[in-house]
Order: structure tokens, then C-alpha cells, then sequence
């Protein structure tokens, strides 16, 4: 063994030992590996515009797709909440992945029950898991409100939450009383954000639908934002900061920023912050309701706008300069109350920064990934920026994102090149920039396979990745960061332009032979 008692070592370089490198070529002879040469050949020719051709002829086979599935959406919705439990009716290890996806890119505790549907649920339903998971979870967690979504299997057996919910609640598993809002969330369709737009809508349905009597637009005085799938904790808090700056009474409708966030102090919290039930009830009394990620909250805007009788404003994610600026002009209109001249020097050292920067940007080439909002408005700021979006693609993008995403490149010369990708994923995006080379790649964790991939093929292929988006495993905290609004921007622009200075002196720190732009001062 090389690895001591007195010498720990993580697994690189660990396993460059000799005693794992001679067990690992005996299980190469094993598995009867193909020669060095071959792997080479094969690999080479996944890099070559006929297997591009036959990469994208792919029909029934996702690899690598930049997304998940519904029920992890509606567990971060859950999360949000006060006192709230999520609850997936389903498989044990749907949930395990759901909370371990979600450990890894906060790095805190996430908690989600199940009730550990197995064969014979999927045969008889899973009505009796349901009761007495309903039972157990609160007698064992004490939550406040049980926030419940489904898997796939509860799905495919057609599984009536509705129905199982008040029959728990008749035979006395639960008092009938006891808020459990509900959310069926599919997973063979959608993505994760369609399932946070489904359990928030299933959530203000719940509080809501049958108490609008005597509840009219505009009687708290208050503006309803809805986050959408955020996962840029720092996002809530930018949010709040504008509004409280402009002095504009608010509700968060969903808040996940405590119980995503909390101290290492000795105590374990598994309920923290969160928006109140009396807050959401209090909601269609609000002036309007703002969506921050418009694009992914189709269910909640229909909700609003025909039971609350709110007039959604037609609003992009406020990323970047314009967009921030016209949220704000939204909002100043809405409540009658000026921007602040905080706001607008907060908005003048960004229009700095990007000047600063701009000659760093200018014509950089980007493809980016991820979900549909926030590549509109990753999109959005690159060209404000100078910068050319090359390839842009959405896993879960549809005909409508793709259609807003071409036209929103036809208002810049600056996206004139850009090819767009609704539907397609990372493996596509892999053929992509094999024949195309952007300068950097724009995305989550899974972007670095890429980035080695084409760094095998040789240096000169490389496509560095700037990790923005979600989830990112593979970098510390950065999920506490914000990419919205004028601080965000200069978040994203502050990451950017470093990226590119980095590589700039990576490429130029031979002694001697390309040093001549190793400058001190950029
Ligand atoms: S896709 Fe279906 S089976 Fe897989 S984790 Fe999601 S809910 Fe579970």
C-alpha cells in the first residue's frame, strides 16, 4: 500500500503509485482494453466533422444534458419556505440524488424525505406509502407545512396526490388542517426549473385559490418577486438590497437563502427562514408580482395573472446593464418611487468597470450553457460587453427560448455569428467547439469534461471553462456569489476578464520565448 497513516495522500497523486498503477494494468489485460494507439485513433475521430454529423443524427440517446429532472426543482422550491419539509412521493433514491445534487453545490445539509416506494407500490400504487409517510415525517421532523412532489415511478403508475392527500387526512394520518400544498412533476418531460415552477404554483394554489375573497391588487402596498430556480444565493440578497434601497416593500416568494446558508455554530438547523404561509396567503393583495426568471415560470404567470388578477410585467432577467436598468425602471413605475442615486452610482462604477475592461472582451468568442433565463441574460451581457457569443445552447430550451435567443442576437453585431442549440447537450456541444473554436466555454461543472477532451486532442484546441450556472461541484462557494443586477454584472464581468488575463499569461509565461506579453500591468 502507498498510501500511510503518516503520509495521507488524496487520490492524486495517490494512485500514480506502483501498486495501483500494476492493479490497474492487470485490469486492463482483464477487460481486454484496446491498445493505446487504438483509443487514440477512436478518440480522434469523435473529434472530426463526420462524427459531428453523426452526433447530431442522435435521436434517442441524451448524453451528458445540461439539466435534471422536475422533482429537484420543486425540492429547492420547497426549501424556500417556512418551516417547510419537502416530501417526494417516489423512490428513495430519486431523493438521494435530489439532496446529494443539491449537498454538493451548496455544501450544506439538504433535507428531503421520502416515502420509499418499491415493487409493490408500483403494482398496487403507493397510497399506503403515503400515509404512513405522511405520518412518520411529521411526527419524526415537526415541519410546519410538507411541500410534496413526485418521481417518475409515482408518475408512470399514475399516482392522484390530490386524492392520496385527503384520504390521509380522512383516516387520521394527518389532521385535516395541516398544510400539505402539492406538485405532480414528471420527469420524463421538463427539466428541474419546470419543476420549481410547478411546486410554487402548486404552493400559491394551495393558500390561495379559495381565499380570494375580499384580496384585490395593490391593498398591501407590497411587490411579489418570484425568483424562479435560483441557485446563486447572493441573487435573493441583490434583490432585496435594490428594493430596500429603493424603499420598496416587498415578499421574497420563496427564500432559500437561510437554510442553504446557515452558521457552523453547533446547532443544526433544519428549518430555517424561509417565506411565511401568511406572507404567501397575503400575496394577491400585492401591487403586482415580479418574475425574475421569466422564461421558466409559464405555470406561475398563468396562475397570477387569472386568479390574483395581477398584470405580470413582460420583464427580462435583470442580468447586465439594460436588463437591470429596466427592472428598475419596472419597479420604479409600479410603485411611484424614484431609483435612488445609490443605485445610480452603483450603475455608474459598473459602466466603468465594463469600459476598463473592454478591450480585454472585445471579440472574445463565449459558448455558453445552461438553463434558458440565465443564458438569455449571460447572452445579453456578453454583448454589452463586446464580447461574441458562438455557440449557445439550452438543454432545456425550447422553440420559445429559441426563437427569443435568435432574435435577441439579431440586436447586436456583436452576436452575428452565434449558433443556437435548444434541446441539445453537452455532447453536441463537445462536436461543436471541435469544429468551431470558441475562446472560452460559459457553464456548470460538467463543461470541464470538455475542456480536458479538447485539451487531449492538443494544446492548441483547449477551450477553457468559466464556471458559471448550475450546479457547480467542482469549485468552493461560489454559489454565495450574485449574477444579477448592477453587483452582478460586475460579478460576471470581474470572472470574465480574469479568465481571460489568466490564459493570457499562461500562454505567454515561457521564459524567454513568449514572455514578451508577460505583462505586470494589464
Ligand atoms: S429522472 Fe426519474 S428516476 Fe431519475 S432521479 Fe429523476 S425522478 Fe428519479
Amino acid at each position: 500500500m502507498t498510501q500511510s497513516v503518516d503520509d495521507i495522500k488524496p487520490s492524486f497523486p495517490l494512485f500514480r503509485g506502483e501498486c495501483y498503477q500494476v492493479s490497474l494494468d492487470k485490469k486492463r489485460v482483464f477487460e481486454e482494453r484496446h491498445s493505446d494507439e487504438k483509443l487514440r485513433e477512436t478518440f480522434l475521430w469523435t473529434t472530426t466533422p463526420e462524427y459531428k454529423e453523426l452526433n447530431f443524427k442522435r435521436e434517442a440517446l441524451t448524453i451528458n444534458p445540461a439539466r435534471t429532472c422536475q422533482p429537484l426543482g420543486a425540492l429547492l422550491c420547497s426549501l424556500g419556505f417556512d418551516k417547510t419539509l419537502p416530501y417526494v412521493h417516489g423512490s428513495q433514491g430519486c431523493a438521494a440524488y435530489f439532496r446529494t445534487y443539491l449537498n454538493r453545490h451548496f455544501k450544506e445539509p439538504v433535507a428531503q424525505v421520502s416515502d420509499s416506494m418499491t415493487e409493490d407500490a408500483a403494482v398496487f400504487g403507493g397510497q399506503k406509502n403515503l400515509f404512513d409517510g405522511l405520518a412518520n415525517a411529521k411526527a419524526l421532523y415537526k415541519p410546519g407545512m410538507i411541500a410534496m412532489s413526485t418521481t417518475c415511478m409515482s408518475e408512470v403508475i399514475g399516482d392522484d396526490l390530490n386524492a392520496f392527500i385527503n384520504n390521509a387526512k380522512q383516516e387520521g394520518y394527518m389532521e385535516q388542517d395541516f398544510p400539505v400544498p402539492f406538485a405532480h412533476t414528471p420527469s420524463f418531460v421538463g427539466s428541474h426549473v419546470n419543476g420549481w415552477d410547478n411546486m410554487f404554483e402548486g404552493i400559491i394554489r394551495y393558500f390561495t385559490l379559495n381565499t380570494m375573497e375580499g384580496k384585490a391588487p395593490g391593498q398591501n402596498g407590497k411587490l411579489n418577486v418570484v425568483p424562479g430556480f435560483e441557485t446563486y444565493l447572493g441573487n435573493y440578497r441583490v434583490i432585496r438590497r435594490m428594493l430596500n434601497e429603493m424603499g420598496v416593500e416587498h415578499t421574497m416568494l420563496c427564500d432559500p437563502t437561510e437554510v442553504l446558508d446557515t452558521p457552523a455554530d453547533g446547532t443544526f438547523r433544519m428549518y430555517a427562514g424561509g417565506t411565511t404561509r401568511d406572507e404567501v396567503k397575503d400575496a394577491p393583495n400585492a401591487i403586482n408580482t415580479l418574475l425574475i426568471q421569466p422564461m421558466q415560470l409559464e405555470k406561475t404567470r398563468k396562475y397570477v395573472e387569472a386568479t390574483w388578477q395581477h398584470e405580470v410585467p413582460k420583464l427580462n432577467i435583470p442580468m447586465g446593464l439594460e436588463w437591470t436598468d429596466e427592472w428598475l425602471m419596472k419597479v420604479s413605475e409600479l410603485t411611484g418611487t424614484p431609483i435612488p442615486e445609490s443605485l445610480t452610482k452603483e450603475r455608474g462604477r459598473l459602466v466603468d468597470m465594463m469600459t476598463d475592461s473592454h478591450a480585454w472582451l472585445h471579440g472574445k468568442r463565449f459558448s455558453l450553457y445552461g438553463d434558458p433565463d440565465f443564458v438569455m441574460g449571460m447572452v445579453k451581457f456578453l454583448m454589452e460587453l463586446g464580447a461574441e457569443p458562438l455557440h449557445v445552447l439550452a438543454s432545456n430550451g425550447g422553440k420559445k427560448w429559441n426563437k427569443a435567443m435568435v432574435k435577441l442576437l439579431a440586436t447586436s453585431p456583436y452576436g452575428a455569428n452565434a449558433q443556437v442549440y435548444a434541446g441539445h447537450d453537452l455532447w453536441h456541444l463537445r462536436s461543436l467547439v471541435f469544429e468551431q473554436k470558441p475562446d472560452f466555454l460559459i457553464g456548470n461543472s460538467y463543461g470541464k469534461y470538455i475542456q480536458r477532451d479538447t485539451l487531449c486532442k492538443g494544446k492548441e484546441f483547449e477551450v477553457p471553462l468559466i464556471r458559471i450556472g448550475f450546479p457547480i461541484f467542482d469549485r468552493h462557494h461560489l454559489h454565495r456569489m450574485t449574477t444579477l443586477g448592477y453587483e452582478g454584472a460586475m460579478y460576471l464581468l470581474t470572472t470574465l476578464v480574469n479568465a481571460v488575463l489568466d490564459r493570457i499569461d499562461e500562454e505567454t509565461r515561457l521564459m524567454g520565448v513568449t514572455d514578451y506579453n508577460h505583462d505586470l500591468i494589464r
